[in-house]
């Protein structure tokens, strides 16, 4: 295996265009830097118009042909991605976490394994691209053909690089489009390695990987004329702007957004079940920089006391350190900026004194890492902006109930619509619950299982499609033609 930092040093200042690696026509660069040791490990091109144009071109040229391929070649390809990242994963999640802060056990290798289940899965879907047939007239034969849209934009968050890679380059592929990538300056050089490990597999220009930030290189690949479709996961605020600049071409978005996703604990749940289920769920391991984290959990009166103290007691057990040693249970948060952020948040908390603030564990010494501690808030209502804002940081407000419709209208009353749970023996109850949740994905006693086939996406502020299933790649990665042949 590679060691990362000469992994990471070998992969900076290049781009992934054309089948190669090679360096942008960019004099700018952005550094990267590792969220541990605060050192420079590497630097990343900030590609211009032009390295986005060589992108798009390059995809483009290569579109029809690919479009064209036999359905079981594309298949076979696409099998062999993920067979190849599987191959490469200890080097991938090694490099992930040196490069993200994200903890190698935890996370890391625990992403990778997703990333070929989804190569495989729609490996296995080339050939359900299926039109239909339209009883219409006895001399007319009228019937609908699936066809792929062009060249795909796809731009992602720095969270699950990966994963949200293989998200959508798979379903794209599959469909018979080439891709252009935008990776996240935070996470960029593991989605160089990946693009690198596909493109030995891919025929040369099916898909490209560019770097940069969203300002200049996410916009000029979203306003580019030979992007037919973007797929955008990332923040409301950048969504909107990415959604704006599609509606003025008059092309389809898919918006994958951010989440405050509620979590309701009845009187009748299994506690014990539930605190461990929402440590999980609030992604502690990742320092909560999860979409769907179950960041409001809304506990019965009755049970309130004893979660907080079940969850302080899971959360004490869990190792705080350096992302890279195989014992650490949580890595640190992804940047400088970041960590302003929660900082500033907790600030607020603590300048609340009607708040109750348990931070819990201990941070790792003789460290200049962005770590912070997994942090509970109770004593809190839901209006409060830490209740209505995406933190994106290992901050979970605990809130107390006692009314069932009250605690349905509680949950719902935020911008955002992406997950809930639910945690009751009574089922009756639970799918009450679920018909009401304003949420495009809700579990009853579990949460945070991501699987392709399940199709994933919000509702309100948390977005517009859905990715990762069968119907979600026909529906977003190709048109529908009608056809119409005259036998008479
Ligand atoms: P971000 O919006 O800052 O950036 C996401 C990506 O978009 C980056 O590649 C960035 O460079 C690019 N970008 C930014 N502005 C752009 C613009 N105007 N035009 C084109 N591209 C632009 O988000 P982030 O901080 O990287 O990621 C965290 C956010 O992502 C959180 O809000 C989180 O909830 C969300 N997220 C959502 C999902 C989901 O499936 N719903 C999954 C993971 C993360």
């Amino acid at each position: 295996m590679s060691d990362p930092f000469i992994l990471a040093r070998q992969l900076s200042n290049l781009i992934f265009v054309d089948g190669e690696l090679r360096p942008s026509t960019s004099s700018e660069s952005i550094p990267v830097i590792s969220p541990y040791s605060l050192e420079q490990i590497g630097s990343i091109p900030l590609c211009n118009e032009i390295d986005v144009h060589h992108a798009v071109q390059s995809a483009k040229k290569v579109q029809a042909t690919w479009a064209q391929e036999n359905p079981q070649r594309r298949s076979y390809l696409l099998r062999k991605c993920g067979e190849s990242i599987t191959a490469h994963a200890q080097e991938l999640a090694h490099l992930m976490s040196l490069e993200t802060g994200k903890a190698l056990k935890t996370e890391s290798l625990v992403e990778l394994s997703v990333v070929e289940d989804t190569f495989q899965y729609y490996a296995g879907l080339t050939l359900e691209l299926k039109g239909e047939t339209i009883p219409y007239d006895p001399n007319i034969l009228a019937f609908t053909i699936r066809e792929p849209l062009g060249v795909i934009g796809a731009i992602i968050p720095w969270n699950v690089p990966l994963m949200l890679l293989a998200m959508k380059v798979a379903p794209a592929l599959a469909a018979g489009n080439t891709v252009v990538l935008k990776a996240s300056p935070e996470a960029s050089l593991t989605v160089l390695r990946a693009a690198q490990l596909l493109g030995a597999i891919l025929p040369k220009g099916v898909l490209n990987v560019i770097t940069g930030d969203g300002l200049l290189t996410g916009d000029a690949l979203v306003r580019h004329p030979d992007i037919a479709k973007v797929t955008f996961t990332g923040s409301v605020e950048s969504g909107r702007k990415v959604n704006v600049n599609a509606a003025e071409k008059i092309i389809p978005v898919t918006l994958e957004l951010g989440g405050k996703s509620p979590l309701i604990i009845y009187p009748d749940a299994d506690i014990d079940r539930a605190a461990q289920d929402v440590v999980t769920g609030m992604r502690f391991t990742r320092q909560g920089q999860s979409c769907s984290a179950s960041s409001r959990v809304f506990v019965h009166a009755t049970l309130h006391d004893v979660f907080i103290q079940r969850v302080k007691q899971l959360l004490e057990k869990m190792v705080i350190g350096d992302p890279l040693d195989p014992h650490t249970d949580i890595g640190t948060l992804i940047s400088k900026r970041q960590f302003d952020k929660v900082q500033s948040f907790l600030a607020l908390a603590k300048a609340d004194s009607g708040l109750h603030i348990h931070e819990v564990g201990n941070l790792p010494k003789n460290t200049r890492g962005l770590f912070h501690l997994p942090t509970l808030i109770s004593g809190i209502t839901n209006e409060h902006v830490l209740c209505q804002q995406e933190i994106f940081g290992p901050i979970m407000c605990v809130l107390s109930w006692d009314n069932e419709q009250g605690v349905i209208e509680q949950a719902n009353a935020t911008d955002y619509g992406l997950a809930a749970g639910v945690w009751a023996k009574d089922i009756a109850k639970a799918l009450q619950a679920v018909k009401s949740l304003n949420a495009g994905f809700v579990q009853v006693n579990q949460y945070m299982v991501f699987r392709p086939s399940l199709a994933f996406g919000g509702f309100k502020h948390s977005g517009l499609g859905k990715e990762a299933s069968k119907n979600t790649m026909i529906e977003h990665f190709t048109k529908e033609k009608l056809v119409l042949i005259n036998c008479a």
